[in-house]
């Protein structure tokens, strides 16, 4: 099989030519703004391999013009996310862009710094530190914020302080409330799967260069690193709340189930400085990310940006985010907050008022197209959402998936309907030689649709692989949205190469942050119900980490978990830690040899019929990374 990327087409290169986009070309000197120093080639290295490398990407010069490849609109926000370094913002406050897909803010405190977003992992936050008390004086990490629960802004903290600094008190970590309830909670019962298809939002695996990975819209990339996790210290519970974090004044508004489940956007009324979190950013975000998610709430997410503008807009002298580049002077923030409300506002609003006159989800998507106002600005197009996908968003969360039409709602699965609808077209040939002219035509989403039945009802037809990954791949090369063209470009990359090893996946950077609940949440999902018909069982537990208790119980084949009492009926009672009960879990080997190695190393105190507990945990699947996506 061909393995290389291809040229684009003819009618690739027609929808890419470059053309005027007519933005602001003020955002290249917001982006370039108060450059203070650069780690050289953006690189950065541990002893285990190279984390980040800005230097990949050179090919994105700063004044050409796009390759027929990439989307001419994709091409400069990609050009913008390339600029990296230490930034002045204003006395006082430093941003780091460009070393992780999310920027880390620096403010000079009246003893050390206030971090605002600590990276995505450890090295990446370490590096922008060292250059930041390289370039500014040295200060201790006085105080961090995470702006909200997802894991680009909080997963390098221990690269800027400690649990013991945090412990001690030397160190604050301020976080909206609900926090570490939705770190967890949004991604740990689907985490697998979500890792997954995260691999084809961000494109990882796909090289850097005109045919392959550009951009994610939202920063560069995503740096090669687990990320790791220190609970807060403190929850900001109500808006209008003040507090004075190492001499800085901060105010703060809780921005709940809008961008994410927890988040907040702060202002620092002595100065006019508004932080808005990852809610306004320089793009249209995702009302649900191509990921997975649950479904973010737009009419919030809008109201909040109102409410914004209410709080502090006469205000504001300045704008600052966790990703992309700070916007300066009241009139221009204004503006700016001003049609990041009113995007959110139009998407969910329009899609509402087209499904009350009974178009379904996929109609509406193609019904609306981005009017003027918000195709003026570049802040308000999809580079990291995408309209189609965030107006299935909103009708998702009013009325489901489900169109309302009986023909959709009970639908064969891909292998069934492929093999069904192979045969109903004439078979593979008359198959194959429809999508050929359809793709000659520049028909590409109808090849992707037709070749998908035959790709699924015989995924060893290399001709149908072929051709599908080239229609995938033209797709991408056309998008705007740079989460879409890492999607179809790693599913013609896949369809090409085949998927990499499937080995046992783990959640082990999430471990520390897992209440119990999720513990048992999460074991709950992996308990094959076939093999434990007609078992039941009760096995209290004590941590004494964390001093509860709890009941694991199994029944009907399925799990229940109740917390702060032990069953004098259980059938065996077992004492140990949050720690050692997910290694016994999931450490790879099978539960009876883990829990006597554990009971023999003292880690386990077991009471009553240690076997019993087989029923539950010797009944546990394991999951598999990279399960395959565009085939069966
Ligand atoms: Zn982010």
């Amino acid at each position: 099989m061909g393995t290389a990327p291809k040229e684009a087409t003819a009618h690739t290169r027609a929808a890419n030519a470059p053309v005027e986009l007519g933005f602001d070309p003020a955002d290249f000197d917001r982006a370039s703004r108060g450059l203070v120093a650069q780690i050289p080639d953006g690189r950065i290295e541990t002893p285990y391999g190279v984390v980040w490398d800005m230097s990949r990407y050179d090919f994105i010069e700063r004044d050409s013009t796009n390759p027929d490849t990439v989307n001419p609109s994709l091409w400069r926000q990609a050009q913008l996310n390339g600029i990296h370094g230490l930034f002045e913002v204003a006395p006082g406050i430093w941003q780091a862009r460009g070393y992780d897909i999310s920027n880390i803010t620096f403010i000079a405190g009246e003893t050390g710094w206030i971090i605002v977003d600590p990276l995505t992992v450890e090295p990446c936050a370490k590096a922008c530190l060292d250059l930041a008390n390289a370039t500014l004086g040295e200060r201790p990490v006085t105080a961090v914020i995470y702006t909200h629960s997802h894991t680009d802004h909080f997963g390098g903290v221990r690269g800027v302080t400690t649990h013991d600094d945090v412990d001690a008190g030397r160190c604050r970590i301020i976080a909206p409330v609900g926090f570490m309830r939705e770190t967890i909670g949004e991604n740990v019962i689907a985490g697998y799967a979500m890792i997954r298809r995260a691999m084809y939002q961000f494109g990882p695996l796909l090289p850097a260069g005109p045919r392959t990975h550009v951009d994610c819209g939202l920063g560069k990339a995503i740096p090669f690193w687990p990320p790791g996790l220190i609970a807060p210290s403190e929850e900001i519970t109500e808006t209008g709340t003040e507090l004075v974090v190492d001499g800085v004044r901060i105010v703060f508004q809780l921005t709940p189930e809008a961008e994410a489940p927890a988040e907040m956007n702060f202002f620092f009324p002595d100065h006019g400085w508004l932080c808005t979190a990852e809610n306004c950013t320089h793009n249209m975000h995702n009302l649900v990310p191509i990921r997975g998610a649950l479904v973010r709430d737009s009419l919030k997410w809008s109201k909040y940006c109102g409410e914004l503008l209410e709080l502090f807009g006469d205000r504001i002298e300045l704008m600052f985010a966790s990703h992309h580049w700070p916007r300066w002077g009241n009139a221009d923030v204004v503006q700016y907050l001003t049609l990041q409300r009113d995007l959110y506002r139009w998407v969910h609003d329009q899609t509402m008022r087209l499904a009350n006159h009974g178009y379904n989800a996929t109609e509406i998507a193609e019904m609306l197209t981005m009017p003027p106002e918000f195709r003026a600005e570049a802040h308000t197009v999809g580079y990291y959402g995408h309209l189609a996908h965030n107006i299935k968003a909103v009708y998702q969360r009013y009325l489901s998936w489900y169109d309302g039409n009986p023909a959709n709602l009970w639908k064969l699965p891909p292998v069934d309907a492929g093999r069904r609808y192979v045969e109903a077209i004439g078979g593979v040939d008359a198959l194959l030689a429809s999508a050929r002219r359809s793709f000659d035509a520049g028909d590409y989403r109808w090849v992707v649709e037709l070749l998908n039945h035959l790709v699924f009802a015989d995924p060893t037809n290399t001709e149908a692989r072929e051709l599908q990954a080239d229609a995938f791949e033209q797709i991408g090369y056309q998008c705007e949205s740079a989460t879409f063209r890492n999607a179809y470009l790693m599913g013609a990359q896949e369809l090409r190469n085949g998927c990499l090893p499937r080995t046992p996946a783990g959640r082990h950077g999430y471990l520390d942050a897992m209440t119990p609940e999720q513990l048992f949440d999460t074991l709950a999902v992996k308990l094959n119900a076939d093999a434990v018909g007609g078992l039941s069982v009760r096995i209290n537990f004590t941590f004494t980490d964390l001093g509860e208790q709890w009941v694991l119980g199994l029944a009907n084949r399925a799990l229940h978990a109740v917390p702060g009492r032990h069953d004098p009926a259980a059938e065996v009672t077992i004492t140990t830690t949050k720690p050692v009960l997910y290694k016994v879990i999931e450490g790879g080997v099978p539960f009876a040899d883990a829990i006597a190695a554990a009971i023999a190393d003292g880690t386990v105190v077991a009471q009553g019929d240690v076997a019993a507990a087989e029923r539950i945990f010797g009944h546990l699947d394991t999951f598999l990374s990279n399960f395959p996506l565009v085939e069966p």
